[in-house]
Order: structure tokens, then C-alpha cells, then sequence
């Protein structure tokens, strides 16, 4: 089982990632998470990404289709994998395509987390995450601590006004296109309102899935 789940950044997916992995029995895969885990060791990759991630660009088709291939063939992603914010531009959702077809697997679906800028804007000038586990919070204050490993919560660098615009400019020109190839391959492709409970959220995108 390949998903991916897909939407503007701030729309939700790091928040449901986990906890339809959960209910999926199903680990996640996020190429932002993996990035910054680069950084933060100072590795090549973490070098060349960072400059990219902190003006709100994408990193290049390339390095991501790395860690995707890299990711696909490890043991743990073998039943399957909830793919959060991995497939950004059209040239990675073909590089998937081809990665998948080689192993005989195929992306069973796309979760589109829907929400409107106004929201997101709202929303991501109120995000915090934990700097060890990475789990989002909105309306808690930097110096927190995170309610799952205690971690202390921190603003993200690509969270500022400047940046968002930047995420939200980028994703209407080389992520929102994404979804038209999806559903031109022939791919299933369910639009989920992401605003409101969590919860509510949670239950729209698993029976979306049945
Ligand atoms: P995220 O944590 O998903 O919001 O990603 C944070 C940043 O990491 C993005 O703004 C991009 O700079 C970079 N990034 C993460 N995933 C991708 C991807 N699939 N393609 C290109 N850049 C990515």
C-alpha cells in the first residue's frame, strides 16, 4: 500500500500523517522530516537542501528522487508506506511512477488535503515543532515542551510570513499540477476537507480510503 498524501504546506499532512499510519499499520515517509534530520547532522545532503528549505523552494527533483528510491527499497516500507509531502513536482510523481513499476508496486491513491490560503497562513504563523520528534502543535508558544518525547518546540525557520508566501507561490505553480497527472494516470484521487477537528479529519481521509 503506496499513499501519498498531498496539499499546501500547513494543510494538515504532518498532523495526519501519523495518525493514519496508525490506523493503517503502515509507517510514514516525510522528505521534510528527512531533510531536516540532514541538516541537523550536517551531512552533504542537509548542506545542499538547507539554503532550498529556508526560502520555502523546493529542493531539487533529484535529491528527493534519491531519498524516495533509497526509502522504497528498505524492509520497513515493504507492506507499504503513507508518503507525507514526498511527491512535490511533476518530474517526482513520474520518477515515483518508474521507482514504483521497477519493484512491481504502485501508488494505490492521493489523500489532497484541501484548505484555503487565508486558513494556512493563519494556521502556520501559529506552528510550532518539536525540534527531536518533529510532531506539529499550533497555538503553543516556542520553549514548550512536546507531549510526546518532551522535546522543546521551536518555529520553523520556513514558517515566517516572507517564506509561506513563498511555500504557497510554489505550491500553485509546481506542486497543485501534480494532482491533474495523478488523475490522468488513472490514479484514485480523493479531495479531503482538511479543516475542522483533527479527529473529523482523520475519519474523512480513512473512509475516503475504502
Ligand atoms: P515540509 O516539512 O513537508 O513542509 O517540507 C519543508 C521543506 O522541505 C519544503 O519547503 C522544501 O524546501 C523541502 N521539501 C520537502 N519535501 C520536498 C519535496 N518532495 N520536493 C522538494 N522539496 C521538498
Amino acid at each position: 500500500m503506496i499513499i501519498v498524501l498531498f496539499g499546501k504546506p500547513g494543510a494538515g499532512k504532518g498532523t495526519q500523517a501519523p495518525l493514519l499510519a496508525a490506523a493503517l499499520g503502515v509507517p510514514t515517509l516525510a522528505t521534510g522530516d528527512e531533510l531536516r534530520a540532514a541538516i541537523r547532522a550536517g551531512t552533504e545532503l542537509g548542506r545542499e537542501a538547507k539554503g532550498y528549505m529556508d526560502r520555502g523552494d523546493l529542493v531539487p527533483d533529484a535529491v528527493i528522487l534519491g531519498i524516495i528510491k533509497q526509502a522504497l527499497s528498505e524492509p520497513r516500507h515493504a507492506k507499504g508506506v503513507l508518503l507525507d509531502g514526498v511527491v512535490r513536482t511533476v518530474p517526482q510523481a513520474e520518477g515515483l511512477s518508474k521507482a514504483c513499476a521497477e519493484l512491481g508496486r504502485q501508488v494505490d491513491a492521493v489523500l489532497c488535503f484541501d484548505i484555503d490560503d487565508d486558513e494556512i497562513v493563519r494556521r502556520l504563523a501559529s506552528r510550532t515543532v518539536c525540534e527531536k520528534c518533529q510532531t506539529p502543535y499550533t497555538g503553543r508558544e516556542p520553549g514548550s515542551l512536546c507531549d510526546k518525547c518532551g522535546g522543546t518546540l521551536v518555529r520553523r525557520k520556513d514558517d515566517d510570513p516572507e517564506a509561506i508566501r513563498n511555500r504557497l507561490e510554489v505550491y500553485r505553480k509546481q506542486t497543485a499540477p501534480v494532482l491533474a497527472w495523478y488523475r490522468d494516470a488513472g490514479t484514485k484521487v480523493a479531495v479531503i476537507d482538511a479543516v475542522g477537528d483533527v479527529a473529523d479529519v482523520t475519519a474523512r481521509a480513512l473512509g475516503a480510503l475504502q
